[in-house]
């Protein structure tokens, strides 16, 4: 539990004291440089950077990150996200290619691609999440693919050209609990994603889904608790659980930094629950070390038989 000093910059939206779980070393090296090299000679966005990940360091050091695609300028407003809201650009076809390209230049084994929400377009960024795919299939077919996706306003059509596109992990993040969802995210619903877990494991049951949430956010055990168990509902397979910190004081302050101990104890009512596996700890974000919790589920044999992946996964 934070100090009483502690709680009152937090609730004042400012950064807390951070405790050791928190803390992150200063980023350096030559993969680190590698990474952010790359990232520039293709033009690519990364959620890393745009949604400002106190684990950048860490994560771009081992040589991971999460690919943006479609720009970086969203249509929806989350109060947690440090994305810029706004009028988005038309969306430039050679992305594929260039993210494509980029994760082999990186010898990527697990490329995790989100994006923006694009409630401008027609197909709301379902087809460029494809295309993206298709392109990872051709020129790294040997990577594991995870997509996080936004909602897609749950439109069934849209959802299958993500999944027709088969990548191996469709993952979509609650966020939050039921009561605070539209506070959170006011353009989304607490309902529409977990009908969206629910389509995509009933009509694609070889994909493994997964899905997030933030704690901190004033939420009650028992919500957490519910949320859990309408995840397993809907046979959500991964699920990752880290702690809210505001982004900026004007993002929405966290109410409460939750212990690690109480993390671990969530995981392991989680993982009772029924999950394949399970990451919660304070700084555990929907992809970090997204290739680790996919390597500590027990079904990888539900990854759909693309060419050399079970031979890349085993050979680890
Ligand atoms: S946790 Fe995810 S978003 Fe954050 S730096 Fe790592 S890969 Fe990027």
């Amino acid at each position: 539990m934070p100090s009483s000093v502690e709680a009152s910059r937090v609730m004042a939206g400012r950064r807390p004291r951070l405790s050791v779980g928190y803390r992150r070393e200063i980023p350096a090296g030559p993969i680190f440089a590698h990474v952010t090299e790359t990232i520039e000679r293709y033009s690519l966005e990364t959620i890393c950077v745009s949604g400002r990940c106190p684990n950048r360091g860490e994560c771009f050091s081992r040589g991971s990150l999460a690919f943006m695609i479609l720009g970086d300028v969203c249509t929806r407003r989350c109060g947690f996200c440090a994305v810029r809201s706004g009028k988005p650009a038309a969306w430039d076809p050679t992305e594929a290619a260039r993210l494509a390209e980029a994760a082999a230049d990186l010898r990527l084994r697990h490329v995790v691609i989100t994006s923006v929400a694009r409630d401008d377009l027609a197909d709301e960024g379902a087809g460029a999440f494809a295309a993206v795919i298709e392109a990872l299939r051709q020129r790294l077919p040997s990577a594991v693919v995870e997509v996080l996706t936004p909602d897609f306003h749950a439109r069934p059509e849209l959802l299958d050209m993500v999944c027709r596109a088969e990548p191996h992990v469709f993952n979509h993040n609650v966020e939050t609990v039921q009561r605070l969802s539209h506070r959170v995210r006011p353009q989304a619903s607490y309902r529409r994603s977990l009908a969206i877990l629910a389509y995509v494991k009933r009509i694609y049951p070889a994909l493994l889904t997964k899905s997030g949430m933030m704690l901190g956010l004033g939420e009650t055990p028992q919500e957490i608790r519910q949320t859990l168990q309408d995840l397993r509902q809907v046979g959500c397979d991964l699920l990752t659980m880290g702690q809210y910190l505001p982004p900026s004081p004007h993002h929405l302050p966290v109410a409460r930094l939750t212990p690690e101990a109480e993390l671990q104890e969530w995981r392991n009512e989680a993982l009772a629950l029924g999950f394949q596996a399970v990451a919660a700890g304070p700084l555990v974000r929907s992809s970090y070390f997204a290739d680790e919790l996919l390597e500590r589920g027990p079904r990888l044999d539900v990854i759909p038989a693309k060419a050399g992946i079970q031979a890349e996964l085993d050979s680890r």
